[in-house]
């Protein structure tokens, strides 16, 4: 059998947020890697072997299933989301470059759902026009970058996700990006918390950034940043196409 490393996106929680070509790549795989909670999240069967691991040891995860691959098994690897948003595609194509010989290798990168478009469809269209995300885990970048880019994103004013808000080795990290914010945004600023989108947990909180405490955001939420056109309409919150 010839190797193959699939790196797939498992979706925001769903199962119906799981695309059907990663359903047929984990369907076809001999051996799944990733992080722990989400490789439970792929159904266990005979001749498939599961590869939890830890989420600080990215590169040699993604070293072990680059090997696995060249002995001629298939691997998937799998990521929530989106693989190429904050997560594991960039940690193969990491590890192919310190690996001679491994460029031949045969890679798949599938698409999943991403957390912030989940959370945008579940709200309604905060990222109707034009925004950035960014990722506030310092774990591999300073803190200093992270500030520099809230400040630069305000002032064009684009709207912001923002993966990882409560870093565990930073839990003060994300108090100071609502400070940094209501002074960039002033109080009237829409944002939304948007916690385990599109599981049962599923929970969405839109405040003005004025009433906004850094206890509403934990490591399964994502927050939305409004522009300084964003609204509100009933229950929803979106962002005109039209800006200046
Ligand atoms: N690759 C993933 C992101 C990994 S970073 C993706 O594309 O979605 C992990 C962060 O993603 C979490 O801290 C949280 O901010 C966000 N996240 C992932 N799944 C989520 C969900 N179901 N609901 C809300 N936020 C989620």
């Amino acid at each position: 059998m010839t190797g193959r490393l699939t790196i797939v996106g498992l979706g925001p929680g769903a199962a119906d947020m799981v695309t059907p070509e990663v359903s047929q790549a984990l369907a076809q795989a001999t051996d799944v890697v990733g992080y722990g909670p989400y490789v439970s999240r792929v159904a266990p069967r005979p001749g498939l072997r599961l590869h939890p691991s830890d989420n600080r040891v990215e590169l040699d995860r993604a070293q072990a299933a680059i090997r696995m691959a060249q002995q001629g098994q298939r691997v998937v690897v799998v990521s929530s989301g989106d693989p190429g948003v904050f997560a594991m595609a960039s940690a193969v194509f990491e590890a192919l470059e310190t690996m001679p010989g491994a460029a031949d290798v045969a890679i798949d990168v599938l698409p999943g759902i991403t957390a912030m478009l989940a959370a945008a469809a579940a709200l309604g269209a905060p990222l109707g026009h034009d925004f950035c995300c960014i990722n506030l885990s310092d774990n591999l970048k300073p803190w200093s970058l992270i500030e520099r880019r809230l400040t630069l994103a305000a002032e064009a004013d684009l709207a912001m996700a923002f993966y990882n808000p409560r870093s565990a080795s930073r839990p003060e990290g994300f108090a100071r990006v609502l400070e940094i914010l209501m002074q960039a945004c002033g109080p009237d600023r829409l944002i939304s918390f948007a916690r385990a989108v599109s599981t049962p947990e599923q929970v969405l909180n839109t405040v003005p950034l004025g009433q906004a405490t850094p206890d509403m955001a934990d490591m399964r939420t994502i927050v939305i940043l409004g522009s300084s056109t964003t609204r509100r309409v009933g229950r929803w919150v979106y962002t005109p196409r039209f800006a200046g």
